[in-house]
């Protein structure tokens, strides 16, 4: 079976990395989980001090980027690519409120986006790959032979992102889950660099009303068309 680009796309928490990592598992691609690396990136400025409640500091942040190394190891355990930050394994700590509450605005930053994007590209340039975030239709794979833009409603999306946080030991109020959510798609819809927007050629799915099982035959049916059209 030839290998394709897999792009997913779509508002937080709507589910992409665990469609992404079940389509690759199922299909032997690689899963890249570009939220992960956004996420590596401002705990940097968290720890070295660069972004707080009251201040960024975004010329600090963009001289350090070059001392800033993000990369994935497979953990067999697990099943997927945990992601390192200078060596460090970070898959935990990047996954609190306290990071999510940041991270789009270390996002909207043109430079910080460069240099992930390229990084992504390479990673994917072999194809066999399943990659999700926000632009990945858009920008980073325009060609990708399937692209994929996942909504549900913001209710629905806080309610499955505040169980993950309590399931982890978060100590975290709904409220403050759901503004974050709501906040994150409002700055990641109207930043001026590579916007969230849904690429012409994407195929939108709500999965507000889908169980796991639904959603993933769905969108296997949809690769397994983009392979054959790809021949
Ligand atoms: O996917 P996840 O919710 O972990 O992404 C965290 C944040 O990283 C998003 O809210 C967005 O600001 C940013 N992001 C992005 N482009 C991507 C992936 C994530 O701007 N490709």
């Amino acid at each position: 079976m030839n290998k394709i680009t897999i792009a997913i796309d779509g508002f937080s928490s709507t589910g992409k990395s665990t469609v992404a990592k079940q389509l690759a598992k199922h299909l032997g691609y690689v899963y890249v989980d570009t939220g992960a690396m956004y996420r590596a990136v401002t705990l940097y400025a968290m720890q070295n001090g660069l972004i707080d409640r009251n201040h960024f500091n975004v010329e600090t942040l963009v001289e350090c980027l070059p001392e800033i190394n993000i990369n994935f190891k497979f953990n067999a355990e697990l099943g997927f690519a945990e992601v390192y930050l200078n060596g460090t394994n970070v898959e935990k700590n990047i996954r609190t409120l306290e990071v999510s509450s940041f991270v789009s605005q270390v996002a909207a930053i043109s430079e910080v986006r460069q240099k992930l994007v390229e990084q992504q590209q390479k990673m994917g340039a072999d194809k066999g790959v399943v990659m999700d975030g926000r632009d990945i239709g858009t920008v980073v794979f325009p060609d990708a032979e399937l692209k994929l833009f996942m909504t549900a409603t913001a209710e629905t999306r806080a309610k499955r992102r505040f169980k993950e946080l309590i399931d982890r030991g978060d100590k975290v109020e709904y409220e403050d889950v759901l503004n974050n959510v709501k906040e994150r798609d409002y700055i990641d819809s109207n930043r001026e660099d590579s916007p969230l927007v849904k690429a012409d050629d994407a195929i939108e799915i709500d999965n507000s009303n889908m169980t796991l099982d639904e959603q993933f035959e769905k969108i296997l049916q949809l690769v397994k068309l983009a392979v054959e059209d790809g021949k």
